[in-house]
């Protein structure tokens, strides 16, 4: 947790000679959060509505204090991160694994939290496969069968430039067939154009449905928290080619830009199921709006 925030919050950095001690905050205050929500990427609708919720507590007088304003600061963030609270339980009643689809851009981190998910799941005690969706990209699938290897988990991988449908489509017969729990499928994050890549992901999607029909169990878009509203324009777009079930929000480590969340969470209202705070196997955590709320604001 404290990794989320290396040192202070943007939001409230130095906020304290701006804060009166005693007494309400007075415009300029308000005025000085609104400019550090909008820095920190929280988007302007999530902003509207956080100091719409602070006007209202001013009004009832229900912030006649430093402490009240932060409180009441945490918990208009919080009537934003509650509803997209849902923590994702992989598990699949009945027959054949829990297929999670993952889609991302390039670069967003989708390997790397593919390789964190198979470590929590595995330590969990469930079996795990993965499934070298990235046929466009030979490093990708290298990627994935190293991370294979060496942690002890089978990945079902094609050659370079084939079709990425096909390698979903033997992946969810192998882990049906072989028992497995939980199936990650990986995407190209990349074509030669991007409506190709959508129209690409749509087709795996549809080709695992036709394979299991209650499948995918879940989408879910791995964003780089630290592009800021390039996320929200991302996201848009694959939850329409798509349908988007879960967010995976990586890199919170470091800057401080966990307001992105915020932005995601008013926009699309779909569950954010982890975030990423670092580079190793470990550095993922189950995304709790009440721990997070809290990080953000101390
Ligand atoms: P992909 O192209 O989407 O598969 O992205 P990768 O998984 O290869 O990750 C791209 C880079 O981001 C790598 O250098 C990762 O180590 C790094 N990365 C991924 N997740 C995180 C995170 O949560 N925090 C930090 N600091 N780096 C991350």
């Amino acid at each position: 947790r404290e990794r989320l925030n290396k040192g202070d919050s943007v939001l409230t950095r130095d906020l304290s000679e701006l804060l009166p001690g005693s007494g309400p905050p007075d415009e300029e205050t308000l005025e000085e959060i609104e400019t550090r929500l909008l820095m920190a990427d929280v988007g302007v609708s999530a902003t509207q509505q956080i100091m719409d919720g602070l006007h209202e507590r001013l009004d009832r007088k229900a912030l006649s204090d430093r402490e009240q304003l932060l409180a009441g600061l945490e918990a208009e963030i919080r009537a934003i991160l509650d509803p997209v609270d849902a923590p994702l339980e992989p598990v699949h009643e009945g027959d054949g694994p829990f297929v999670i689809l993952v889609v991302g851009v390039n670069g967003s981190g989708k390997t790397t939290t593919i390789g964190k998910l198979a470590r929590r799941y595995r330590d969990e005690g469930r079996s795990v496969m993965l499934a070298a969706g990235d046929t466009f990209r030979a490093a990708a699938v290298e990627q994935l069968q190293t991370w294979g290897e060496r942690n002890d988990v089978p990945v079902i991988a094609h050659a370079t430039g084939a079709d990425s449908a096909a390698v979903a489509h033997d992946a969810v017969q192998s882990a049906s067939s072989r028992g497995v729990d939980v199936l990650l499928i990986d995407t190209a994050g990349r074509l030669h154009t991007q409506s190709g890549l959508m129209d690409e992901l749509r087709k795996v999607k549809r080709v695992i449905t036709r394979v299991m029909p209650d499948a995918p169990h879940e989408v879910l878009l791995v964003l780089d928290g630290s592009t800021g509203q390039n996320a929200i324009a991302q996201a848009r777009e694959f939850n329409q080619a798509v349908t988007l079930t879960g967010l995976a929000v990586t890199k919170l480590d470091g800057s401080a830009k966990g307001g992105v969340l915020l932005a995601v969470a008013r926009e699309l209202g779909v569950p954010v199921r982890f975030i990423g705070i670092g580079e190793s196997a470990e550095d993922l955590d189950v995304f709790r709006s009440e721990d997070f709320s809290r990080a953000l604001i101390s």
